[in-house]
Order: C-alpha cells, then structure tokens, then sequence
C-alpha cells in the first residue's frame, strides 16, 4: 500500500491510494498507521487532484549512512569504508512535497543534493540479525539529504550542514515493505530543473538495508517511526567539475523505483 498524509479543505488526513484516488482512513497520524491502528477508511474516498500531499511522517530519529555506495566513492576518488558512517539529520528539517527548500542568507552557499531510499521502521528493533532485520521495516520513501557543504566539511562534524530546517523532503508516500520485496533493486534517481544529475541503483549500496538495520541495532534500539536514510549515489553537485550547487527558482526532483516523484522548489533565503 501507498500511505500517504494529506490535506484536503484546510483539514490534514492520513490516508492511502487507490490508483488515482485516496481512501482516509479513521487514524490521526502515521504512527497510528504503523502501528495498526485506526486502518479502516473514514468517508468517501478523494480524486489525487483534489488533496495536496504534505509529508508522510515527522519521523522520531532521522538515522543516516554516509559514502554508502560504491559509486559515490569512486567518483570521490576514496576507499569504500570498513564500517558504516552514521550520522542524523533533526527531524525539525522534514518537510513534504512541493515545500521549498531554503536557508539563511549568508549561513551556507554550497547547498546539494542527495537522493536516497529512507526506510521506515515499523516495530522496536534491537540487537536483531541480519536475517530477520527487513521484518521489522514498514515501508520505504523517497527523501532527498539535502546539505550545506560547507558547514558539513568545515564544522569538524556534519550535524549541522545536514539539519538546517527544510533539509529534509521527504514522500510523498510510505510504500509498505510488502510491495519492495528487495531492497537492494531500487532506482534512484534526481533531476535538477530536469537534468539529470543523479541516475543509480540500490544495488550499488555497500552496506544492505538488512546489514544497517542489524548493524545500528546492537548500539541503540530503532522504534517505529524512526526513519534510516540509506545513503547517496554518484552525481552530487559537490563532486563535480566544476562543482555546481543548488541556487534559489532551481526545482529539485528525487525518484526512487516506482514510488512517485518528489519535486521541491529552492525558494529564496531568509533575509
Ligand atoms: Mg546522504
């Protein structure tokens, strides 16, 4: 199923798709959802055109993996890593689909890209194998790990370059684990103002979905809710010849498989 929240009339929903249209349902939230509560439908179902999606969740934990996959090495000319990086975004940065992304004047001038599988954990996860650690997903989203380059590389730690509010678009659907039978088979893909800059597969992830979840699980325990954003492909703005960076009226657009498009306007900074 494609869980999505919504807002039709001034009033919020959650609800899911149903081709082109979306059935609410009795629940207040997507934790609600995820927890299997409140899934029967509420009224009459709507026609897509007439809701605007707003983003999916504002998860707990916004866990994240850095230099994940094989081709984002190479182009940064670096050895895979031994170990998975791990990082967090404040989930004060989500936002959902069409929200512009912006910063303050003068804060940061190097803001990029990054499209990413975010995972959506569906039940409390710890110290799980790596056999079992997919039972405990709920669903997969498309996000974009939105980031200041130069608070990230001249901070000493990345915290801040990747937390600025609106840092994080994410949706606009939870597609359940059920429909996403391998994780490792999903394509990625980001488009800036319609060019391609980002064009790649989940199966270019070093560090499995499985292996992560198994992996942060010994140290801390996932609840439902928290969101893992797995890492990014090659073709961030930062690596590049010349290096290019998303500027104010630019349109950013991630895909993952066939959830749907996630399109952002960068709107302009914050006087
Ligand atoms: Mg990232």
């Amino acid at each position: 199923m494609h869980w999505l929240n919504f807002e039709h009339n001034g009033q919020s929903f959650v609800g899911y798709q149903e081709g082109d249209r979306i059935q609410p349902v009795e629940a207040d939230d997507m934790f609600a959802v995820i927890d299997g509560r409140g899934t029967e439908p509420a009224g009459d179902s709507l026609s897509l055109d007439d809701v605007r999606p707003l983003a999916p969740i504002r998860p707990g934990k916004v866990i994240c993996v850095g230099q994940n996959y094989m081709d984002h090495c190479r182009e940064q000319g670096i050895e895979p890593p031994k170990k998975p990086l791990l990082f967090s975004k404040y989930p004060t940065c989500v936002i959902g689909p069409g929200q512009e992304i912006r910063w303050v004047e003068g804060l940061c001038e190097q803001v990029d890209y990054e499209v990413e599988l975010g995972v959506i954990i569906g039940k409390a996860a710890r110290r799980v194998t790596e056999e079992h650690a997919l039972d405990f997903v709920f669903g997969y989203v498309t996000a974009n790990d939105v980031s200041a380059r130069d608070l990230q590389f001249n901070d000493g730690q990345w915290m801040r370059g990747k937390s600025l509010d609106t840092f994080c678009p994410l949706g606009s659907a939870i597609v359940t684990a059920d429909e996403v039978p391998d994780p490792q088979d999903v394509s990625l893909r980001c488009r800036v103002n319609a060019e391609t800059r980002q064009d790649s597969n989940t199966f270019e992830m070093i560090f499995s979905v499985r292996y992560l979840i198994a992996y942060m699980s010994q140290a801390f325990t996932l609840e439902p809710g928290d969101l893992i954003l797995t890492g990014t492909p090659d073709g961030v703005g930062v690596f590049r010849d010349p290096k290019i960076f998303l500027k104010p009226g630019d349109i950013v657009e991630v895909e993952a498989g066939d959830f749907g498009v996630l399109s952002n306007p960068v709107g302009d900074t914050l006087k």
